[in-house]
């Protein structure tokens, strides 16, 4: 206990008060509300210490500010009339002001001098684990006092649940920020994530095309043979595959370039893509070789398919030479036969297309 008859001792260093008033900030205690907890620290105080009045105040910049009060108006005062200003100058120390009237500085203060009538001061401060003392507990009368070894502990043991309070307070809120700043971070992740899958989609679709015609290539394929194996068709239902070849096509680009070659099968595949179905499938499977499978699909229809393909190409106008594709045709039932079975038919069904003079449709017998 330091019991101050005479002077006050000095303030602060600026770099100390600068610290300690940043601690303060990271409490962020300041201007809230009333609790319980805070409350009862101070009516405790008061009840052991026997005084008119008790305060828990934090000191600002400019003022003190009371958290927790009994007895007492008002919810702050400015600093430079607070005794605990100069209570948290020993933060080791419990101050204590048996008689304002008879000290050398405070008997100055207004809350002395006036209706006040202010005698007794003791204030214990509450010291951060940083060694910060960010206020005090302090009990006031309004007539001279003293307190015993046992008051004094006691309103030492308060001003240390005073800092065990804001300690946890600030771990709460701490916890509370990170919570919420982990929220965001998951947030952008996820919006990141949604980016990145929708550029996959896009990538997909375009390794899955082929730049030339736009029609599915091989890699397309593969991926709709995955989707229908998927989302396969009713067992015993048939499709149909068809194989389709440009006609002579080494000669279209030997006497007239290249250039011109890619331009006929950019035609063809327009025709091919404008005479297949919704929900056919059509795709540019090599060179000059196209296929188009057809599920839920009989030969019947099949047919009638790939034969008004065949026919647009062939009188299809505004091309360097005639154009003529010959197509292999073959069914299979969906759950019985292997699509790769089909193609394999429908490939040879073509094979019988070149030989019996191109131009025409022929369909697997097997
Ligand atoms: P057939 O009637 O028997 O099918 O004869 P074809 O000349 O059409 O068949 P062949 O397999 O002998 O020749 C196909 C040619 O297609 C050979 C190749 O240079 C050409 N080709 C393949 N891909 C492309 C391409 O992307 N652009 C161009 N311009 N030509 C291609
Ligand atoms: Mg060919
Ligand atoms: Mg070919």
């Amino acid at each position: 206990m330091k019991a101050t008859t005479t002077a006050a001792p000095p303030p602060l260093p600026p770099d100390e008060e600068i610290d300690r008033l940043s601690a303060l900030r990271r409490y962020r205690i300041l201007d809230t509300l009333p609790e319980q907890a805070y409350d009862d620290i101070v009516a405790l105080a008061r009840l052991v210490c026997g005084t008119s009045q008790a305060v828990m105040t934090f000191v600002d910049e400019e003022r003190q500010w009371f958290k927790a009060s009994e007895g007492i108006a008002g919810e702050e005062t400015a600093r430079s009339i607070a005794f605990c200003d100069v209570a948290i100058r020993t933060p080791d120390e419990v101050t204590v002001v048996n008689d304002a009237s008879l000290h050398a500085v405070f008997r100055n203060y207004p809350q002395v001098t006036g209706p006040d009538h202010l005698r007794f001061y003791a204030g214990a401060p509450m010291v951060t684990p940083a060694g910060h003392a960010l206020g005090t507990v302090c009990v006031v009368d309004t007539v001279p006092r003293e307190l015993d070894a046992r008051q004094l502990d006691a309103l030492r043991a308060l001003a240390r649940l005073a800092v065990q309070l804001l300690e946890l307070r600030r771990g709460n809120l701490d916890a509370q920020r990170q919570l919420a700043e982990r929220e965001l971070i998951t947030r952008d992740l996820l919006r990141y994530q949604r980016q990145l899958e929708a550029q996959n989609t896009e990538l997909e679709v375009e390794a899955s095309t082929d730049v030339l015609t736009g029609l599915l290539n091989r890699t397309g394929l593969e991926r709709v043979r995955q989707d229908i194996a998927a989302n396969s068709q009713p067992l015993d239902t048939p499709f149909s595959v068809a194989v389709l070849d440009i006609d002579f096509f080494k000669r279209i680009n030997d006497t007239l370039g290249h250039a011109a070659g890619d331009g006929v099968l950019r035609i063809v595949g327009q025709e091919i893509a404008r005479g297949v179905r919704g929900g056919d499938i059509a795709v540019r499977y090599g060179g000059e070789e196209f296929l188009v499978i057809m599920p839920n699909t009989p030969l019947a229809g099949a047919r009638t398919v790939v034969e008004r393909i065949r026919n647009d190409i062939a009188c299809r106008a505004g091309l360097p030479t005639p154009v003529t594709v010959s197509v292999g045709l073959a069914m299979g039932v969906a759950g019985r036969d292997e699509p790769e079975a089909i193609f394999q038919r429908a490939d040879q069904a073509l094979y019988s297309a070149k030989r019996r003079g191109r131009n025409r449709v022929e369909v697997s017998e097997d």
